[in-house]
């Protein structure tokens, strides 16, 4: 081993190094206390629902124990609260697999004009239900990326559920599929989410995959959200190296665009 060759140490004590080192110690702070963040938000998440079946359980066990309807209506939210939790859980679990496997492309040939018919038919009970209408327009018959299948089923359908839960509109929703090419010449594929309902404020856009992050957390609740589905969406899209772009207009609606490669050769089934 020699000895560092002056300039080495010149530079280890130049302010720029300094500067460099002092950089990564805040990213590094930052990252503990984004973590910290995330497990006391989750805790409080989980808290809530169980708070709410504690004290039903306690009131069953005393005043209610032999009021027959009071008993049926509670045992009906105390489902609901379960359900709660379940969903909750199911969210952060798909959360950290997703984070675990952030450097590794999925590498199976999916034609996501094929998903997103998939994610329309799944919803269209849900669409009935809400009196939205679903349109699918095909400006590519098909887009064939690299990527895997029940992910990106999971990106559309959090976005097709969050454009009828708070973008439902008698003007229903449209999801757009097309190709398009580049400036470098490369080809991409584009799914557009498109509601016509009452849009998102400016400020909320940067913020809105942040996990947890709801504009209106009582309205998610009683939609059954979690604050975890846009969360979800952007560490799928990023592992698949692809881009979401968001943009909305107050009263007229919002569009969620996600862009993905598209794939060279034909689809290998
Ligand atoms: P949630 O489980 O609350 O639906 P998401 O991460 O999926 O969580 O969405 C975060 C928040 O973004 C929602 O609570 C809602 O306030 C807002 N949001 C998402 N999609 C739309 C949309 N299409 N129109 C208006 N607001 C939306």
């Amino acid at each position: 081993f020699s000895e560092p060759a002056p300039e080495a140490a010149a530079a280890a004590s130049s302010p720029d190094v300094v500067l460099v080192m002092l950089r990564d110690l805040t990213q590094q702070r930052r990252l503990e206390q984004m973590r910290a963040d995330f497990v006391a938000n989750a805790s409080h998440e989980l808290r809530t629902p169980l708070a709410s079946l504690s004290g039903f359980i306690e009131t069953l066990q005393g005043p209610a124990r032999n009021d027959v309807a009071a008993r049926e209506r509670f045992l009906g939210i105390m489902a609901e609260q379960a359900k709660r939790m379940s969903r909750l859980i199911d969210d952060l679990l798909s959360l950290s697999r997703i984070e675990l496997n952030l450097h590794i492309r999925p590498e199976r040939r999916v034609d996501l004009v094929h998903v997103v018919r998939e994610v329309i038919d799944a919803l269209g009970p849900l669409a009935e239900e809400r009196g939205v209408a679903l349109r699918l327009i095909e400006q590519a018959p098909s887009l064939p990326v690299q990527g895997d299948r029940d992910e990106l089923i999971r990106v559309f359908e959090n976005l097709v559920e969050n454009a009828l839960k708070y973008g439902g509109s008698d003007k229903g929703i449209e999801i757009v599929c097309a190709a398009s090419a580049r400036e470098d010449g490369t080809r991409e594929a584009v799914v557009s989410v498109i509601d016509y309902g009452p849009g998102i404020a400016p400020e909320h856009l940067p913020r809105l995959t942040e996990r947890f992050y709801r504009i209106d957390v009582p309205r998610s609740r009683e939609q059954g959200g979690t604050g975890l589905g846009l969360a979800i969406v952007k560490h799928i899209v990023n592992r698949h190296r692809g881009r979401m772009a968001i943009t909305s207009d107050v009263g007229r609606g919002t569009a969620f665009v996600i862009r993905l490669d598209l794939a060279h050769s034909p689809l290998s089934g």
